[in-house]
């Protein structure tokens, strides 16, 4: 088995994710079978209890772990499934190491970061080896090089590749090589003083991927591969995608860094075949016709906060050939200028997952207006609620309805906590979460998109549609289409007078994928581009 250990330096945000993802892609694509995992030096257990501010989108696997988002890209990119094993944490890590102690498995020793927080991280590199049953695995530790939190699992992993051997184990520092206008010049200082300070630990790295805006060059390159001690051909151009993130492959690809990796871990496999990628980049970047869809929510300004629902769109436009402008409208604009004014010309409106109050009038008027004027509506998880709330409120004229996360004094609670969820304090891990069995109904348009009855999906709430209401509903003519296996739990709702509004309490953004898109995905930007079809023939 073989280890590739993926590192940052410089500065955050250079998209070591993308790189290991991309990397995973390729590799997948010479025959082998691959897993990725994700070390956080942070100290919070995950980050389902982190602000999306702080962190981004937690991202939601099949076994209900609450995930770095970085684990979506590795999803997105390559086959791996992936569980819990593939995110770890400092948290995990001191919380096990303490558990030990406390249970007397150090009995009479001194527990010290070094040998038992670093035995702790390199177990848990064995286990996911073992389980996985990978022939690489791409170990991604997350914060820059020079961060104090992160150094025992540098120390770790330098122990680790010490003990299998480098040729079973290699670094690659992804590094970033800035553009210094006044001196019209790439600078290479940064990655030298990166390298030194890995090295330092005892990491020597293997090849280095120079994030940079222009064109490293030959000078360039040279005089990284001298000063930081890499050979010339594994000193790596990554400039930024022009497009689209996932022309990433195909750019490492002409770098060759699949095939330095391969000849350095002695894996001897067949160039990879990228040519079912090629396709999806060509339809991404020359697509046929072109949408624009609006996501109202309230961290529009933060582009990671809904990361996964965004990539989904732009996967729902590749099946339809559909090039995809998302135009994100702040919830509380929608309060403050009105539903017609901020959504007036789009092509459908979705309204993603959320928590707490802040927006949500501006949610569910936007659910009203897509009703009322007949634009594709799809609801994710808070989506659905909202929906819910607004057809009580103006269809059922149950003017006060509400969930009763925002209104817990309501007269009229169709989205209320579940019993089991009323007893629970704590708050990490605690709500309904993970990959869950949907029944569709015969006929409803979820039944029609999907082409199955059985659908499983992920999860991530607390709340529910209150079946106190579900006549009152039905016979409004708001039809429930999917529901959980027993029939107790409301799933997916759908407005069958209406050209396409549907709305689930799962999230299927965590399961789309540009070579798969989803089907709710796929069929809403159909029903987007239908209409925008309708209206120019008009
Ligand atoms: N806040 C809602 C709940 O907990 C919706 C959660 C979500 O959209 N992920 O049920």
């Amino acid at each position: 088995m073989k280890f590739i250990f993926v590192t940052g330096g410089v500065v955050s945000s250079l998209g070591k994710g993308l790189t290991a993802a991309a990397l995973g892609t390729l590799l997948e694509n010479r025959g082998l079978k691959v897993s990725l995992q994700k070390f956080d030096p942070y100290l919070n257990v995950d980050p389902g209890t982190m602000n999306p501010y702080q962190h981004g989108e937690v991202y939601v696997l099949d076994d209900g772990a609450e995930t770095d988002l970085d684990l979506g890209h590795y999803e997105r990119f390559t086959n791996v499934k992936l569980t819990r094993m593939n995110n770890l944490t400092s948290g995990q890590v001191y919380q096990t190491v303490l558990d030990k102690e406390r249970r007397g498995d150090y009995l009479g020793k001194t527990v010290q970061v070094i040998p038992h927080i670093t035995d702790e991280i390199q177990h848990r590199i064995h286990l996911l080896a073992d389980q996985s049953k990978a022939d690489v695995i791409i170990t991604e530790i997350g914060g820059t090089t020079g961060d104090i939190e992160g150094l025992p699992f540098l120390e770790a992993i330098r122990e680790f590749a010490l003990r299998v051997g480098y040729n079973n184990a290699i670094f690659l520092h992804v590094t970033y090589v800035p553009f210094i206008k006044a001196a019209g010049e790439l600078k290479t200082k940064p990655t030298q003083q990166s390298v030194a300070k890995l090295r330092e630990i005892g990491i020597t790295p293997h090849i280095l991927v120079c994030r940079c805006e222009r064109p490293l060059g030959r000078d360039l390159r040279e005089k990284i591969s001298l000063f930081c001690n890499v050979p010339y051909e594994a000193v790596v151009e990554e400039t930024d995608v022009e497009h689209t993130i996932y022309e990433l492959p195909l750019m490492l690809q002409r770098e060759r860094v699949d095939d330095l990796v391969c000849r350095l871990l002695h894996l001897d496999t067949a160039p990879a075949n990228m040519v079912h990628w090629q396709e999806i980049i060509r339809k991404l970047l020359a697509p046929r016709h072109r949408v624009r869809i609006g996501v109202v929510g309230k961290y529009i300004e933060l582009h990671d906060a809904y990361k996964s629902v965004y990539e989904a769109i732009t996967h729902g436009g590749v099946a339809n050939d559909c090039g995809v402008e998302i135009e994100k409208v702040e919830a509380e604009a929608i309060e403050k200028f009105g539903a017609e004014k901020m959504l007036k010309g789009l092509g459908g409106i979705l309204v993603p997952g959320g928590f707490g109050e802040r927006g949500i009038e501006g949610k569910i008027e936007a659910a009203r207006y897509a009703r009322e004027q007949n634009v594709p509506y799809l609801g994710l998880c808070l989506g659905m609620q909202v929906a819910t709330i607004e057809f009580a409120r103006n269809v059922l004229k149950l003017e006060k309805a509400h969930s009763t996360e925002f209104h817990p004094e309501t007269p009229h609670p169709v989205i209320a906590l579940l019993d089991e969820q009323k007893k629970i304090t704590s708050k990490g891990g605690t709500m309904r979460l993970g990959r869950q069995a949907c029944q569709l109904v015969l006929g409803s348009l979820a039944n029609h998109l999907y082409g199955a009855f059985i659908i499983n999906e992920r999860h991530r709430h607390r709340y529910e549609f209150n079946n106190d209401y579900h006549d009152a509903f039905a016979k409004a003519g708001f039809s429930f289409s999917g529901s959980s296996p027993d029939g107790k739990l409301v799933e997916v709702v759908e407005l069958p007078n209406h050209p396409f509004f549907i709305a689930c309490q799962f999230h299927p953004e965590f399961q789309s994928k540009p070579d798969l898109p989803h089907p709710l995905f796929k069929g809403f930007i159909a029903a987007a581009h239908i209409r925008l079809h309708q209206k120019l023939l008009r």
